[in-house]
Order: C-alpha cells, then structure tokens, then sequence
C-alpha cells in the first residue's frame, strides 16, 4: 500500500483543503436555478476553474443557457474509460438567500449545497487533480457537468448521449448526488406518470339521473388503482434483495429517509398528486382531471404497469382519456461491483464506518449509463437538507465526498 502517487493526493487533500471549499462556496454563489434554467454563471465559475488548472473542456450545448461542460484526456497507457458525472443545475431557491455561499459553523450553506454543487465540486476538482498527475494514469477520464438535471436531463445529460455517446459512455460512471456518507446508492426506481380525465355532459347536481358523475368515478378509479398498484413488492434479484434487507442496510435507509423507507424502496408506489374536476358544489361537474405518479423499482413489470392502469380506468369509464407525462424505467448496477467496492474501501477510510449498498427513493442521470449496462453509483452528502430554505453541507462532508471520489477514481484509473 505504499503507493507515492495516491500518498500525495491524500496530502494533497490536506493541503489544498481551503481552495477547495473556495471553490465550492464561488459554485453556490454562482445562480443556476432550473427552472428557469439559466445555468451560465456557475458554468463559467467551473471552466475559469478548469482553464486556471490546465485541464481541457469544451461546451457541447442543446442551448446557449445551459450549458454543458464536457472534458476528456488520456493516462499514459491503455486501460478503462471512467466518466465523471454531476449537474450544476439546482432547484429555484425560496430567495436570495439562496445563492449567498455563506460559511458558518463548520457549514456551506446555499440552493444546491446537497443537491448537488458539492458532489459536483469534487467531480470537477477529481478531473483537475488526476489531469495533473495523468501520467501516473491508465485509460481515461472524462467529466461530464450537466445543465439540465432537475427538469429530467433532457438538455444534460441525455442530450450528451444522444450527441456525444462514444465520449461519454465509458467503462464505469462515478457520481456526487446526496445519499450520505453511510451509504453507495446502485439502483434507483423508474416513474410513470400520467393525465387521466374523465368526461360527461355534466348538470345541475339535483338530476343525478341525467349524467355521471366524474369526480365519483375519478375516485372509484383511485381507489382501484391504489389497491391494486400501490406498495406491491418488487420481484428483486436475490443479491439485491439480500442487501437491502441487512439491518445495517434498513438502519441506515431509515435513518436517513424516515421509518418505512426501507420498504418503499422495495415496493411500487402510486400517488394521485392532482385532481380537479368541478366548478360548484351543486352541480355535475363536465370533467375531473387526475394526474398520478406511480414509481416503479427494477423488478415490476414496467410495461405491464401501462397495460394495467389503462384496463382500470377502462373499467370504470369507457370513454376515459390517458396522457402520458414524464416517465422512464428504473435501473441498476450490480451491488457486487467493482467500482461498488473501491468506494466501501474509500469511505470507509474516510469515515470510519463502512457504507451500505442502498437504492434511490428519486431520479438521477445515472440512469442513462445504467440502461446502457454501463455501472454507475452514486456517493454524496446528506439529502435531508436538499431543496429546503437552510439546504447546506459541512465541510467535512463535502471533502470526504471529494477524498472519495479522487481517490476511488484514482484507484480504479490505476487497478485495470
Ligand atoms: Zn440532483
């Protein structure tokens, strides 16, 4: 173990601890709110960063405002293609407040501190470190800083596969989204969501007989779908569901995520988010619109899912209408993994405590390289604070997630 390279990155995160939580804090000062998704001040903040390293980037774009930064270069000799991934992008902020990057009590607070400018940070200073000592590298690393996550990657992410696929696919992807120190995030669950409305002539609430009701048949649909959608329990891989039923594995989940976390995310979940439908109270109301988000981990069923909430609202009402929205299905890497591995060891040095193989209860791009049977996993801080008016990270989150993402990118960058 007494490797001279990987012994100067550790003092090299020592020394260059201060830098690196500068450029974190110029990050969340940097605005970057999606929507409305104008992400060109924090872009610029990344590539004056690259540029002053010396590490190479261009923007591969959909559209001038959010830009995505792309970045690539070669070790000294053959070897596996890592691809580093995180976007800079995050959710509107209550208010100003937002973007003020202040450093209080051992913390960096600002929109985005969880999800997820820090975890991006160590990706970008991963890339810029190891591009300084490349030579001691095998293969190639590739960072990919995205500008459009939050509103489903369209312009991110899957624009870079759609666009730049050989570049960016690689052997293996490493990314900072929140999970928590205590846990490596290999899977996550898929989402259908959709529109129904029910329609009919509608009429003066004292003449039932004159039309159906849409609001009662909208509830009678709700009712079934819920009993027949919501929590069933996923067909999982045997080894999958082995580690996410370990107690460490349903401690650590519902510490984070709350009592019951662990079995959401091995069950389908449905939820009725919207419903409207009526304009006073006595009368028959002409239409009742619902819009329903069902999640659905790997091991249900994805299409079948479409089958079966189209037959329900059949069921009920012949003349329905079924608008898709938003949706993809879930996706996996092995929970055995290599790279799995490198960053157990690495947290766990880090840390202390060695962390568990856990799923996602949300979306993220790993997705794209997980259905491209390319294994992706996810280490970054807390989530608790993600989205709130205090959203923060401590600075000794931020650089374990950063000593973990440098060093298992090392490590797997000098193993192959
Ligand atoms: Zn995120």
């Amino acid at each position: 173990m007494s490797d001279p390279v990987r012994a100067a990155l550790l003092r090299k995160l020592d020394t260059d601890a201060e830098p690196a939580i500068a450029f974190l804090q110029g990050f969340l000062q940097s605005r970057s709110a999606n929507p409305p998704g104008d992400t060109t001040q924090a872009a610029d903040h990344i590539t004056d960063f690259l540029t002053e390293s010396g590490a190479p980037w261009r923007i591969a774009a959909a559209h001038p405002h959010l830009p995505n930064i792309l970045g690539s270069f070669e070790g000294s000799r053959p070897g596996r293609h890592l691809v580093l991934n995180g976007h800079i992008d995050v959710f509107p902020p209550i208010d100003d407040t937002g973007w003020s990057g202040e450093r209080r009590d051992g913390m960096l607070f600002g929109r985005g501190a969880s999800d997820m400018k820090a975890g991006t940070a160590a990706g970008i200073i991963t890339y810029a470190w190891l591009h300084a000592i490349r030579d001691q590298l095998a293969g190639r690393l590739t960072l990919t800083a995205v500008s459009d996550e939050q509103t489903g990657g369209k312009w991110g992410t899957k624009f870079l596969f759609d666009m730049h696929r050989d570049e960016v696919l690689g052997d293996c992807c490493l990314n900072g989204e929140p999970s928590g120190l205590n846990n490596v995030r290999f899977m996550e669950k898929g989402t259908r969501r959709y529109i129904i409305t029910v329609l009919a002539p509608g009429g003066h609430g004292g003449y039932p007989h004159l039309s159906r009701n849409p609001n009662k048949i909208m509830a009678a649909i709700t009712a079934e779908l819920d009993a027949k959608l919501h929590m069933r329990p996923a067909n999982l891989p045997s080894n999958v569901a082995g580690y996410l039923t370990t107690p460490a594995a349903v401690a650590t989940l519902e510490a984070g995520m709350g009592p019951g976390a662990a079995e959401v995310v091995r069950r389908m979940t449905f939820n009725p988010g919207v419903i409207h439908g009526g304009l006073k109270v006595n009368q028959i109301p002409h239409a009742c619109v619902m819009e329903i988000d069902i999640r659905i981990p790997v091991g249900i069923d994805y299409d079948r899912v479409h089958d079966e909430v189209a037959a329900i609202c059949r069921a009920h009402d012949a003349g329905f209408e079924l608008v898709e929205a938003h949706s993809y299905p879930g996706s996996m890497a092995d929970p055995d993994g290599e790279m799995m591995h490198i960053i157990q060891d690495n947290a766990e040095a880090a840390t202390g405590a060695r962390p568990v193989p856990m799923s996602s209860l949300g979306g993220s791009d790993s997705r794209y390289w997980r259905w491209a049977n390319i294994p992706a996993y996810l280490y970054g801080p807390s989530p608790v604070s993600m989205g709130r008016i205090d959203e923060r990270v401590t600075e000794r989150e931020y650089l374990a997630v950063l000593r973990v993402h440098l060093l298992s990118a090392y490590d797997y960058l000098t193993r192959s």
